[in-house]
């Protein structure tokens, strides 16, 4: 089946050794306490408002019935909609998929988007799909979801392993049970079908937009800053040729097989270009094979993680050279890493911040496809770059007011605007 793959992304783990929820849970608790936060609020904004898991039954193409589980957490509307991605993988587990919507409720709230938290995520395992499975598959679970999701209650996108094609089949199922066409209940979708422009490329031009930014607090120059990007996919790869269009110098960059290094500087056009043919990186022959341990602990200004999470823990992070880290991926640093770093001053700008462009940028398309009215690609990129330049700024301020790193700073932030919010609203009750 020669489709077989084309919708599938690397297999990823999450959070290792780590009890997702509570490792989530540990930097809000210390954000929190430094709100102050009343203890009945505190109590609602720890516990998710809906948690559903549901059985999905799929014909295979052999002809036999396989039942998958799928969830779909909605973590908190209070904001405005459920929004976060669907995830496909061997490993999915509601305690991953409710920290994974908590995390959409504070970077939503972070980037200052009227959207609330959620996530969803099947256990599968994606290579092991054909195509009309997938397609079956999903169709099947969005049908089992269909009364959380809606443009005004739960919008979902892409995350690992889901891509375009499987959220025109969400945005299809949904307007079949519908009886009409409903763009906005998803966002990540073709451009042809309401997609917007510039979403592809929206995760890795924030993380772009907000290293420029912590370099210029810092007083580092960026003519030469020297990069190390961990990950070369749609994150990490649009972030390095963007960083080296702005005078970053790309010494390293790495995806799932292995690293490649070069202090003079890579060229990233060139990079993309041998991905293309040869589909991994080492064996690139302008540059010596590191790594993805050795990546991470390469001298250079900025570390750009852009993989998966757990990579940075109480184990390595005395190694990190960079002086600053700009976190692509959702979770790349664990829980036991902060404080390591925080010692060594290394200056970190949090996922919930740095990746938040992505979901900026769904934003948009959920605004256009809500209008009907669609923008060009040069509209979409500067009100892209003026909410994360707003962002960086606000986080920064948050972050010497109550002296604390910009994670927690992004955390007291977002859950400042969140909490804010249920008290205006008062209790239903
Ligand atoms: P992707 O599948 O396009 O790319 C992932 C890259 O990581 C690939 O180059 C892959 O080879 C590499 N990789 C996989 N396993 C690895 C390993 N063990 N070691 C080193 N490299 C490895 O995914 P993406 O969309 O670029 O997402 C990357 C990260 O960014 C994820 O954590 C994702 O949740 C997060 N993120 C993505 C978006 C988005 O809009 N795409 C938005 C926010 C956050």
């Amino acid at each position: 089946m020669t489709e077989r793959t084309s919708v599938i992304r690397p297999e990823r783990q999450f959070l290792g050794d780590e009890h997702p929820f509570e490792a989530m849970m540990s930097r809000f608790d210390y954000a929190a306490q430094l709100l102050n936060l009343d203890r009945g609020l505190y109590k609602v904004l720890r516990n998710p408002d809906r948690q559903i898991i549901v059985s999905i039954p799929v014909l295979m193409d052999s002809g036999e019935v396989e039942v998958f589980t799928g969830y779909r957490v909605l973590y908190n509307n209070s904001r405005g909609p459920g929004k976060g991605g669907i995830r496909f993988a061997k490993n999915v587990t509601l305690d991953e998929v409710k920290a994974l919507a908590a995390w959409m409720t504070w970077k939503c709230a972070v980037v200052n988007i009227p959207f609330g938290g959620a996530k969803g995520g099947v256990v599968c395992d994606p290579n092991d799909l054909s195509i009309g499975e997938l397609e079956r598959l999903t169709r099947r679970y969005t049908a089992g979801i269909i009364e959380l999701l809606g443009p005004d209650t739960d919008v979902p996108a892409p995350d690992v392993n889901t891509n375009e094609r499987i959220m025109a089949w969400v945005m299809d199922t949904y307007s079949m049970h519908h009886r009409h066409t409903v763009t906005a209940v998803v966002t990540g979708k073709p451009v042809e079908m309401g997609g917007s422009l510039g979403r592809r490329e929206a995760t890795g031009r924030g993380c772009m937009l907000v290293t420029k930014e912590a370099l210029e607090h810092l007083g580092m120059p960026i003519k030469g800053a020297r990069v190390a990007v961990q990950g070369f996919g749609n994150v990490g790869s649009v972030a390095a040729d963007l960083l080296q269009k702005e005078g970053f110098t790309i010494v390293a960059v790495s995806d799932v097989s292995g690293g490649v290094y070069n202090p003079k500087g890579l060229d990233v056009r060139d990079l993309i270009a041998w991905r293309e043919t040869n589909r991994y990186l080492p064996g690139y022959p302008k540059a010596e094979t590191i790594t993805n341990e050795q990546l991470l602990s390469l001298d250079c200004e900025v570390l750009l993680p852009a993989a998966l999470e757990n990579v940075i823990t109480a184990r390595n992070a005395g190694d990190i050279a960079a002086k600053v880290i700009v976190e692509g991926a959702n979770g790349p640093t664990a829980a036991g890493a902060d404080e390591i770093l925080d010692r060594k001053g290394t200056f970190v700008v949090p996922d919930i911040l740095a990746n938040a462009g992505g979901v900026t940028v769904s934003y948009f398309e959920w605004v256009q496809d809500r209008s009907g009215y669609f923008w060009d690609e040069e509209t979409v990129n500067r009100r892209l770059t003026n909410i994360m330049v707003h962002s960086f700024q606000h986080v920064l301020e948050v972050s010497k007011r109550y002296n604390v790193n910009m994670r927690i700073a992004a955390y007291t932030l977002a859950i400042d605007r969140v909490a804010a919010v249920h008290r205006l609203r008062g209790m239903y009750a």
